[in-house]
């Protein structure tokens, strides 16, 4: 039996192939308590639930003693979720998470309500909510996240667009160039595969293999396995010439997939997260300009394309919105 409370406290758990966090998070988007670890994805699923559990276990323990405040817990996993059923169907930075019922086995270990949703549809909420949609002063808003992947979420009319089964907002994997890169999904020439943080280092480390001359080694500590796009954009920063030309040739791609969501959403506002967007403007204003130069000029004309506000925990106030979006009568597939 599960039970879920009317209270004013989510259980927030963001489930990434790095690292999971979980938090209590307020209704308001007051984060009250936190923990984070490593998921260590490369042990398996079983280990992975099982560090799972334990650290919602060990968070549930410190509201025992006002339980019925408890709302819900939800889930922000990366991969695509069928959210009727709770079920991660498969899931490319989690090896092994594959048809698991994720939902039922929370539900069933703690008897508390559990929701699982994809990590950039929850931050899209959690942005929605509490970030740069100015608590829901804007209508419609599609968030990117641009990280060691490309995840998306939509925002239509107020409410989280998630398709018929929830899987909706694979932006990562929008097809930008038919006979591009293998992508991670199996594709070829997504836009993960083109402008995602391993698409960067990956070009990077191509280009330093034909000898091209760079400070990115150096910056890698000489070892070509350690450049990521951290070290790209740090060089890139210091004037490396490789690194800029690697940065803008994502960006570049970037760019054509800006120009693809405004012309399908004509949203007011599209949102760019993920560890990539700390770049700034040496990544942000060379997409926008292609954006703005392939997109339609109507809505090319009135979208805002803005950082994201959080950065580390859109997945958990996300995750924990979604929580209070269902005690509040449910978010509309
Ligand atoms: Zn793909």
């Amino acid at each position: 039996m599960t039970c879920s409370g009317k209270g004013d406290l989510a259980v927030a758990v963001d489930l990434g192939g790095t690292k999971m966090s979980v938090a209590l998070v307020r209704s308001d988007g007051r984060i009250v308590s936190q923990r984070r670890c490593l998921t260590n994805s490369d042990e398996g699923a079983k280990a992975v639930l099982g560090r799972l559990l334990l650290i919602i276990s060990d968070m549930l323990s410190r509201v025992k003693s006002t339980k019925s405040e408890l709302a819900g817990i939800a889930v922000a996993c990366a991969g695509v979720i069928d959210m009727n059923k709770g079920i991660v169907t498969e899931s490319p930075n989690l090896p092994g998470f594959s048809r698991i019922r994720l939902r039922d086995i929370i539900a069933h270990e703690f008897g508390v309500t559990c929701y699982v949703i994809n990590d950039a549809s929850a931050a899209a909420l959690g942005e929605y909510e509490f970030g740069a949609g100015a608590r829901g002063r804007v209508e419609n808003l599609i968030y990117l996240t641009v990280s060691t992947g490309i995840g998306g979420g939509m925002i239509i009319r107020g409410q989280l667009y998630l398709g018929s089964d929830g899987s909706a907002g694979e932006i990562g994997h929008m097809i930008i160039k038919a006979d591009g890169p293998l992508c991670k999904c199996g594709r070829r020439g997504c836009l993960e595969s083109l402008a995602a943080g391993w698409a960067v280092a990956r070009d990077a480390v191509e280009c330093l293999k034909k000898g091209e001359e760079s400070s990115i080694l150096q910056l890698a500590g000489g070892k070509i396995e350690h450049v990521t796009a951290a070290v790209v954009s740090a060089a890139a920063k210091q004037g490396d010439i490789l690194a800029q030309k690697v940065i803008r040739s994502a960006a570049g791609y970037l760019g054509i997939g800006l120009a693809n969501i405004i012309n399908v959403f004509n949203p007011q506002l599209v949102v760019i997260g993920g560890g990539l967007a700390k770049m700034g403007n040496l990544l942000l204003e060379p997409a926008c300009k292609v954006a703005e130069a392939l997109a339609f000029s109507l809505p090319g004309k009135s979208v805002r394309v803005v950082r994201a506000r959080f950065i580390a925990n859109a997945g958990i106030l996300g995750a924990a919105a979604y929580v209070f979006s269902q005690l509040r009568g449910g978010v509309k597939g």
